[in-house]
């Protein structure tokens, strides 16, 4: 595709002149580097990324994210540094580019158990929404380019679509790119299955349609009559892979799936919404028990709408879904919806969002509130993922993920794997390159832990060790061996209970007072009260040296914590 075919899809898709004037060197730069490079099937490279970036530009996201999707692959395929990118380009573009090139890390080796390590392992890398976004886009067009492969590949790309990619776009809400990456892995993985349901399919859907079609008059002008004005009515098959899924929970019946096809209503407001539902009653009987109102309660994912199913001419029953435009939006982008680049608008990227808006910021932080030992519940700010900070995700040799907290070491890594690789420890190697013990992880490493017979613990890998779990297993084995007394008795334990106005940075001002204090903290917990207020409970151990005034004191002047209380644990 030339330049001037390039533009005019952009022009079409509503982007302003400046923005189509930054893209263009871009586009330049990204032919010039791919020029000789061939796909699989032959033809030039340059048409991947090309396609990339115009999926991108469908979802209207801002100039810098087409321009990264352009520059995707030539890191990776051509040796260009970032370093030049960022020259040429920009900083924020070079940020993106490098995201997609850190996360390229990321595959699904069949590792089942990890796999919601691998997922949150691959935020982690990618550091910001727009880099998953055109990670998902890219692998859109690999999958529909994966003929030419080799069988044995092809499965293993497709598994890793299903596994790691399909639900990412599913946390973020992304339904269509999700529905999209399960149907088009669908056929590698289950191929006979999928060449089933598709004969199955193809004269249910047509007869399905058929009908749906009589409805929609019928509809409209009840709903006109009532006073709903402007609508739109459309009727949407369900996803080949969803089907399949519902199929196997129902004795392979399709009679019992009853919304292969789903009816949408999309009106202008949600009062419309409960309105319309109303009214559809009204033409026909809703089946009982299968009104839901994901409006008033939305899935985790974000997803509003009003389900309802109703027996329509001749008893048969049919699926509706009510939603405005503004929901229906959400339910096909997701995340993606909400900063879009605006055409026609006065500011050409919204990219603020509102955190207790967006409930797949909530579900992010679900994740993160895995977490919550000593970890500091941040809001997150724009696009940037910063959820997993505190946390790194690094590999096995064999390429499971190990979840651990930032600072961990070679010896927090092996005593994660398992206790008797701890402590036969003699030494450790980051990404095949020898380290020392105390050497800190970061995200992505693939770490390699060496063991030798007679190996022990010493007193120095307290230091060293960041978890827990680690320190735990040193301190006992000292203990056994004689360098390390056992404790008297029990020690007690206290924590202090503070009801707070939650703001950004809290919860760490409140962990420095301990640790200023020289007190250790073992756990902390955190919950809501209100919208405003929050607990949050501190567990310490007593240092003997500080009083409890000396704590409460120095909690309450805390800015937001408004009361605060001690008591020891039983
Ligand atoms: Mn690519």
């Amino acid at each position: 595709m030339s330049w001037e075919e390039y533009e005019k899809k952009l022009t079409e898709l509503g982007y302003k002149e400046a923005a189509v004037e930054k893209i263009k060197p871009v586009f330049l730069f990204a032919g010039k580097t791919h020029e000789h490079e061939k796909r699989e099937s032959g033809e030039p490279y340059f048409i991947h990324p090309i396609a990339v970036s115009l999926s991108i530009a469908h979802l209207k996201l801002d100039a810098d994210t087409i321009s990264a999707a352009l520059l995707h692959d030539v890191v990776e395929n051509q040796g260009v540094k970032i370093e030049t990118i960022k020259k040429q380009f920009g900083p924020e573009v070079a940020f993106l580019v490098e995201g997609v090139t850190k996360v390229d890390k990321v595959r699904y080796r069949g590792v089942e158990r990890a796999i919601e390590s691998l997922r949150k392992m691959f935020l982690a890398l990618a550091e910001d929404i727009r880099v998953v976004i055109i990670k998902l886009m890219d692998r859109k067009h690999n999958m529909e380019t994966l003929g030419p492969l080799p069988p044995d590949k092809q499965k293993r790309i497709a598994l890793e679509t299903l596994e790691l990619y399909a639900p990412l776009a599913d946390r973020l809400g992304m339904w269509e790119i999700k529905a999209k990456l399960e149907d088009l892995a669908f056929p590698y993985i289950y191929p006979d299955e999928y060449k089933w349901l598709q004969d199955q399919i193809k004269e249910r859907k047509a007869v399905g349609e058929e009908y749906l079609k009589t409805l929609k008059p019928i509809i409209e002008d009840a709903l006109k009559k009532e006073g709903i004005e402007k609508m739109r009515i459309v009727y949407r098959a369900k996803n080949l892979l969803s089907i399949w899924r519902k199929l196997l929970r129902n004795e392979m019946n399709f009679d019992r799936i009853m919304d292969l096809i789903a009816m949408r209503i999309i009106v202008d407001s949600v009062e419309e919404c409960y309105k319309a539902l109303g009214i559809l009653h009204k033409v026909w009987k809703p089946v009982p028990g299968h009104i839901k109102d994901f409006i008033a309660l939305p899935k985790p994912n974000g997803y509003q709408s009003l389900h309802t199913y109703v027996f329509g001419p001749g008893k048969k029953i049919v699926s509706f879904h009510i939603r405005t435009e503004a929901m229906n939006e959400e339910a096909e982008h997701g995340i993606a919806a909400h900063w879009f680049y605006e055409a026609g608008g006065k500011k050409a990227i919204t990219k603020k969002m509102d955190e207790q808006k967006f409930a797949w910021v909530r579900q992010l932080q679900e994740w993160q509130k895995e977490h919550a030992d000593g970890g500091s519940a941040e809001t997150l700010s724009a696009l940037k993922i910063d959820f997993f900070k505190n946390r790194i995700f690094v590999f096995t040799p064999k390429g499971d993920v190990i979840d651990l907290p930032e600072g961990a070491t070679p010896i927090d890594f092996a005593y994660h794997v398992h206790s008797e690789i701890g402590n036969k420890m003699s030494g450790a190697k980051i990404n095949n390159k020898m380290v020392q013990f105390s050497h800190k992880l970061a995200s992505g490493d693939t770490v390699e832990i060496l063991t030798q017979k007679n190996k022990k613990p010493t007193k120095d890998w307290l230091e060293f060790a960041k978890t827990s779990l680690a320190k735990g297993h040193i301190r006992s084995f000292l203990r056994k061996e004689g360098i390390l007394e056992v404790p008297a008795k029990k020690k007690e334990k206290f924590e202090a209970v503070m009801t707070v106005k939650d703001r950004l940075g809290l919860l760490r001002d409140i962990t420095t007072v301990f640790s200023n204090l020289n007190i250790n903290i073992v756990g902390t917990k955190s919950g809501a009260l209100t919208r405003e207020h929050h607990r949050i409970t501190i567990g310490f151990l007593p240092n003997k040296k500080i009083s409890h005034t000396k704590i409460l004191t120095s909690l309450k002047q805390i800015k937001n914590v408004e009361s605060v209380a001690i008591k020891e644990i039983k």
